[in-house]
């Protein structure tokens, strides 16, 4: 089997658990899957500057450090892109395959204790990447590694029990998360609402913030 031809898998039992939660939850505020994968853009370049120090040799060396987002509201997706440190296709599995992070841990933790609704438990635990399926119909994570010897790959689902991967040619360094909405979240894809959401959550963020091409 070539590399570009889609590969399948499951996700961990965890995260099906975790993402059947969050696409039937009924939590009013959906914009927080914007933060999440914002601050996990703003994340990926804090690694990069800091591999910078240390490796000589960095995929697209000249990339700006910051964080594009557009919008197509004929279309209805968002696009994310940073210029950041990029994933293998390990690091794809890991990391968007399985409970290995600190924010979706705790809110399973939190949920199996039975504390408080599931609704509020999103809000306060932030559910990271896996968020996005409150308001995606599906997701495409394009993402090349800083590592100059790694290939790019696309990761794609629609958050029901499985995801692919295959190899993608052509990509920048960096993470590229392009969100199909669903019917109901269209409106996340006009570019005031995504505005008034970036220029909220903006203020936390250390990187330059660019919507359509404009500067929050
Ligand atoms: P957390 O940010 O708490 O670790 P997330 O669910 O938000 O949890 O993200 C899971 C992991 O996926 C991150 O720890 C990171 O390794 C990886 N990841 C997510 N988005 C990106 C990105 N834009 N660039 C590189 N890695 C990413
Ligand atoms: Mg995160």
């Amino acid at each position: 089997m070539s590399n570009a031809t889609p590969q399948k898998f499951e996700f961990q039992a965890e995260v099906k658990q975790l993402l059947d939660i969050v696409i039937h939850s009924l939590y009013t505020e959906k914009e927080v899957f914007v933060r999440e994968l914002v601050s996990n853009a703003s994340d990926a370049l804090e690694k990069l500057r800091h591999t910078q120090i240390t490796e000589k040799a960095i995929f697209d060396e000249g990339l700006e450090l910051e964080i594009n987002v557009t919008t197509d509201d004929k279309a209805k997706t968002i696009t994310i892109q940073d210029f950041g440190i990029g994933m293998t296709r390990e690091e794809l599995v890991e990391n968007l395959g399985t409970i290995a992070h600190s924010g979706s841990k705790a809110f399973l933790q939190a949920l199996s204790e039975g504390g408080a609704k599931n609704s509020n438990l999103i809000g306060q635990f932030g559910v990271g990447f896996y968020s996005v399926f409150m308001a995606a119909e599906s997701v495409r994570v394009y993402s090349r590694s800083w590592q100059p010897e790694q290939p790019g790959h696309v990761w794609t689902s629609d958050g029901s029990g499985s995801y692919e991967i295959a190899e993608s040619e052509g990509e920048r360094r960096g993470t590229k998360i392009v969100i199909k909405l669903k019917e109901d979240c269209s409106d996340f894809a006009q570019d005031w609402r995504l505005k008034e959401i970036l220029e909220r959550y903006s203020a936390f963020v250390s990187f330059p913030i660019n919507l359509n091409g404009k500067r929050i």
